[in-house]
This record gives structure tokens, sequence and C-alpha cells, in this order.
């Protein structure tokens, strides 16, 4: 089964400004009034987004009694808003997968961190105290509460707000949720699913459009004001010294991935897979690779021989028992030689796989 999951609207976006593939006139993603757009919740959002996923799966799998497995990947859509193209073993009814979409949400439950919260929006930031070993305020030399300190206060606050609440969006969205059962359009389906993963994120975020590239930077701009973990140095812009800060943190200055340009916060992890997707591993995996590559050889006669026998030790710069570094790089690399020539030739002289059309492809006589 294949679903999209979107975010909400932060605003209404232009249907106009790029050209796609069939030459039509489509949205380029960019705000039609950037003065009213949510940018504040639409940087909170993709922060969090991961989060709302984990939730999301693990609702579904309550609802529907059965350890559901997917394939998904995340991908930026024009307007830079994550959104998941997943792939479900089984099939879930429609009707589930809209309740639970709509029940589902992921409350962050850290210290406010609304812009108007600011304590240091600008340029002046708070300074490392190397004699109290803690950040304090520039002009009044106090110093400022640690993260779990405003933690342990916000726990005996009582009907306590989540600082940001997290959901996908509703059905009032355009295509916000599509349940393909795979077979009939399983094509389109797999199309979504892979069509981005040869591209990185950064070139799908590559736009033409002038408007378009203003609006990415000014949700940019709202990634370096939003906090990305309890770690992160950007808490220092709201008065708060972040978990494991030292005298290294560059206040309001986050390496973390949430904060790129390139990549608009998206995650390092594009492809997220349940742990029994295949039931294979890696290894297993590699193994098949090499068994495949194995068996090819021995079809054209090529046996390689067994090294399963051979133990590995590691040996240190000098060690008289190990030959020159230079000569076993040389030696690595003429026998990775040697099994390309082999491999290509197995591959001729087997030929290409019975189903494929050979009229255009040359095969050794
Ligand atoms: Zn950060």
């Amino acid at each position: 089964m294949f679903i999209t999951l979107t975010m909400p609207s932060y605003g209404a976006i232009n249907r106009d400004g790029a050209i796609n593939d069939k030459g039509e006139t489509v949205g380029d993603g960019s705000p039609r009034d950037p003065g009213s757009y949510d940018y504040e919740r639409a940087a909170r959002d993709i922060v969090h987004f991961s989060a709302l996923f984990d939730r999301w799966i693990q609702n579904l799998r309550r609802a529907v009694g059965w350890n559901i497995q997917y394939f998904a990947t995340v991908e930026p859509q024009k307007r830079g808003a994550p959104h998941l193209h997943i792939l479900i073993r089984g099939t879930v009814s429609r009707d589930i997968i809209r309740q639970v979409t709509a029940a589902t949400y992921h409350q962050v439950w850290w210290p406010l961190h609304t812009r108007d919260s600011e304590v240091y929006p600008g340029d002046v930031l708070p300074v490392w105290d190397p004699a109290r070993l803690t950040f304090i305020d520039p002009a009044t030399g106090s110093g400022l509460l640690a993260f779990d300190d405003v933690q342990d206060l916000l726990d005996d606050v009582e009907d306590l707000d989540p600082a940001h609440v997290v959901r996908f969006g509703d059905q009032m969205d355009r295509a916000d949720i599509r349940g393909y059962v795979a077979g009939r359009k399983a094509d389109r389906a797999i199309g979504y699913v892979t069509k981005y993963l040869t591209k990185s994120i950064a070139e799908v975020l590559d736009t033409d459009s002038d408007r378009t590239r203003h609006h990415y930077n000014r949700l940019h701009a709202e990634l370096q004001h939003t906090p990305c973990s309890k770690r992160c140095p950007v808490w220092l812009r709201y008065g708060i010294v972040p978990e494991g800060a030292d005298e290294k943190t560059t206040p309001g200055r986050c390496k973390g991935k949430a904060h790129r340009r390139d990549t608009l916060g998206l995650p390092g992890r594009r492809v997220l897979v349940s742990r029994q997707w295949s039931n294979k591993t890696l290894p297993d995996h590699k193994a098949d690779r090499a068994e495949f590559v194995r068996q090819l050889l021995a079809s054209v006669g090529i046996v390689k021989p067994d090294t399963s026998h051979l133990k590995l030790s590691v040996v240190r710069p000098g060690d008289r028992s190990a030959p020159p570094r230079d000569h076993l790089i040389l030696s690595e690399i003429a026998r990775r030689k040697i099994w390309r020539a082999e491999y290509n030739r197995a591959l001729l002289e087997a030929g290409p796989p019975a189903q494929q059309d050979t009229s255009a492809i040359p095969v050794a006589a």
C-alpha cells in the first residue's frame, strides 16, 4: 500500500512561477503572501517531523493490531516542507489511515521557544564565563539557567502547554493522503518513492525562481532561531544554557542538520525502513552479492581460491613481518583489476538474461 503524508498549510502557495516536464505552468512553492506565511511553525515542524512519523507508525500499528512493516522516503516539497512517501506491506483501510493520521500528534515538552520569547534575538548574545563555567548575560553578568533546571521548574507548573505540537496536514489540505493498492498503480507508487532518491535534497530544492529562493532564505533564517535538540546552542537565544555547553559553544550557532540551508533542515536519513521490512541484514545482502558473483564466475570456469581459512591481523607501521605499504596497495589494485576483468569476461560469456532484448547488446562469440 502506498501513502503520502504531508505537513499542514503554513499559508497559501502561488500556483504559477514554474514549468513542469510537460511544459505546463505549475507552482514554484513560494507563498502568495510571505508576510503572513507561518515560518515559525514551518521551521519547528521540520525539526520535529521525524518524531511525528515515529508516533504515526506506532499509532497505526496499535490501530490495526499487527507489526506493520514499511519503507519510506523523506522528500522536500517545493514549499520547503518535508513530506513522506510510504510503502506498507499489507493493506489497511483508508478510513483507518485517515483516522490515525488525524489523531496523531507529537508534543514537544521543551521550554517555551516562540520567536517573541527570545531573550537575545539579535547580535548581542550570552557570553561564556570561565570562572563560573557557564554562560552569563553580557550586560548584567548574571548566570543563565541550564536546560535541565528550566525543565525541572516546568515540571512543577500545573496545566502546562507543550512548547510545540506537530501534526500532519488535515483533510482540508490537498492530497494529504493517497492510498494506492500495490499492483494496480504500483508503478506510480514505486516511482514516487524512488523518484528523488537519485538526487540530493539540495538538487531537489534547486530553483530558478527568485521568489522561491527568497522563501527558502526566509525559512532558513527561521531555522537559525529554532532549537533542534537539548544540546542545541540556539537555546542561548532564549536565555537557556543547552546541555553539554562549554567554552567552545558558539551561542546561537548550531552545526546540526536541522539548520542547514542546502537541505532546509531535512533529516539526514532519507530512507526510513522498518526492521523486518525485508528480514535481511546488510551482511545478508553482501553475502548474497558475493555468492552471485561466485556463481557467475563458476559458470564460465573461473574458480576462486577458498580464502575462508585466512586469518586477518593488524600490523603497525614499521612492522618487519609486513610488506611495505605501497607494495600492499599496488598488489591490491592489481588484484582488483584481475577480479574486474574476470567478472566482465563472465558477464559476456554468460550472455544477457533471457528476458532481455538482446538486439542492442554486443555478445562475445
Ligand atoms: Zn541545533
